[in-house]
């Protein structure tokens, strides 16, 4: 269960402001709790916190860092339970899933542990020429300083912890907006971090309204941006983040191929999961389907079949598979984008009823191009399907995209799995399974509208720190 209401977190302190948010339960739509919002003079003193702390933040021992994110996995598995609760009511996702997000989170802080003591320099062959003759070089890598965190609505844990895990084992402070329709799993981060050790000013986790969320942005004392959330957000941020490096982790319309030698069964399963779970609120949710024409009709079969068998309802019911949307206006959004599409012609496969922010899960095929369903980001519970003939030609379409995040190739042939590798412009190829499989220490992010850089603690800890070149002459 919630509290009645929770504090923002500034320099390591929580605080009860004036202003409240509320935070609703996305089933039932009642309040959940409060939060408190940070306004432009606190989130300034944030910073000016997080710029003091730099020095101590960069003289922890690397095994200090390590012992400060392993008590935080000792904690957030004792919370577990709590955690899961927390998401099922702020972002309406099912329990099952909201468990599943826990175990990411306790997966993520403690790979980031183990990274935490794995941060080495390199020692460098400078003598190419006469000119450096008696010249050694050596690298180390110094942590950036005070780090920028937003993060979106539909992982408020684990997106949250791809941030805030690396910085404490890199050696960064941070401040960190947490999505304002799912704040609480970020403040119960919050919670935990502030029985550690880290020094004061280390950490900020501030819920705010739109004119504090611009020092995110914009504020020069901060040397890093990394966001994640839509690309219409996210490139505008970027446009206006000065001279610190962003990151940016956008969205996608993630495709996934079914060839001819495919185990169906197989496919059909992870497809169904892929496309629906959490109600499609996934970036790297199955959004098109492409099908070979051998066995085009069964698949489309059994995917319906699976499809209408998924258990609607209340996300805290064991056996519901899809609750709600994060929002009513959401659900009619995509049912304006199914009526397009239908309406040019495409055939409804399943589902395509709405009930406030509960979308049915969504199959359709004949979509003609132009459509926003085929185009855009679905970010719901709708996925379309088509037949191919030619690899090659798959291939092209999955390209024709301005999105490029993952993509999923169900193939038994290794020339065809290490073709999609070469000619797919995206972030990821998952071969044998869907664009949505991820685990939490893989290099994770995407090309064109879905970003830049990648996420994945070894690969934050890169952005997070700078290498420093030392060089001795030895005459
Ligand atoms: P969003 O862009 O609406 O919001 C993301 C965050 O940005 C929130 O914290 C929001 O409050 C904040 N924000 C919005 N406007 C801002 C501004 N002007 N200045 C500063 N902060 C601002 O996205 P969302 O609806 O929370 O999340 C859904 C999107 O996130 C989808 O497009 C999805 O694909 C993407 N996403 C990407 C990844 C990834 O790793 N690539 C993961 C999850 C979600």
């Amino acid at each position: 269960m919630l509290k009645d209401a929770y504090p923002y977190y500034l320099a390591n302190d929580a605080v009860y402001a004036n202003k409240d948010l509320d935070v609703t339960d996305k089933y039932s739509g009642d309040i959940a709790t409060r939060v408190a919002i940070a306004d432009v003079k606190a989130i300034d003193q944030a910073i000016a916190a997080a710029v003091e702390a730099a020095p101590q933040m960069a003289a922890l021992a690397p095994f200090e860092r390590q012992a400060i994110l392993n008590h935080c996995v000792a904690r957030f598995q004792e919370r577990a339970e709590e955690l899961a609760m927390a998401l099922c009511i702020e972002a309406g996702k099912p329990i099952k899933d909201s468990r599943g997000e826990v175990a990411r989170l306790i997966d993520t802080f403690r790979v980031a542990a183990e990274e935490a003591v794995r941060i080495e320099g390199e020692v460098l062959n400078l003598q190419i020429s006469a000119r450096a003759k008696g010249y050694r070089g050596f690298t180390k890598r110094v942590p950036i300083g005070p780090c920028s965190f937003i993060s979106p609505f539909n992982f408020p844990l684990n997106l949250t912890a791809h941030k805030v895990a690396p910085a404490i084992a890199a050696g960064c402070p941070f401040v960190l907006k947490p999505a304002s329709r799912t704040p609480i799993g970020a403040l119960i981060i919050g919670e935990v971090l502030a029985e550690t050790d880290l020094p004061k000013g280390a950490f900020s986790i501030l819920p705010c309204h739109r004119d504090g969320a611009d020092l995110f942005t914009e504020d020069e004392r901060l040397k890093l941006l990394s966001f994640t959330g839509s690309p219409e957000v996210g490139w505008a941020l970027k446009a206006r983040a000065g001279k610190k490096p962003v990151v940016l982790e956008l969205g996608g319309n993630a495709a996934c191929v079914v060839d001819a030698d495919a185990d169906l069964e197989d496919a059909v399963e992870r497809i169904v999961f892929g496309a629906f779970y959490q109600s499609g609120q996934s970036c790297i949710g199955v959004q098109r389907i492409y099908g070979h024409t051998t066995l085009y009709d069964k698949l489309k079969q059994k995917l319906v079949e699976k499809t209408r068998a998924l258990r609607m309802g209340d996300p805290r019911d064991e056996d519901t598979f899809i609750g709600p949307m994060i929002a009513a206006s959401e659900a009619e959004r995509l049912e304006q984008w199914i009526t397009e599409a239908t309406d040019q012609g495409a055939t409804l496969l399943c589902g395509g009823e709405r009930d406030g922010a509960m979308l049915a899960p969504t199959l359709l095929e004949n979509v003609p191009a132009g459509c926003r369903i085929a185009d855009e980001e679905a970010f719901g519970p709708v996925a379309i399907l088509a037949p191919f003939e030619d690899f090659d030609e798959v291939l092209a379409q999955i390209n024709d995209s301005r999105f490029g995040l993952q993509a999923g190739i169900f193939t038994r042939d290794l020339y065809k799995a290490q073709q999609a590798w070469d000619t797919l412009d995206v972030g990821g190829v998952i071969i044998g399974d869907v664009p949505s499989w991820r685990v939490d220490n893989m290099p994770y992010g995407g090309v064109k509208d879905s970003g830049l850089g990648r996420e994945g603690i070894r690969w934050a800890i890169r952005d997070m720190t700078e290498e420093r070149l030392l060089v001795i002459r030895t005459p």
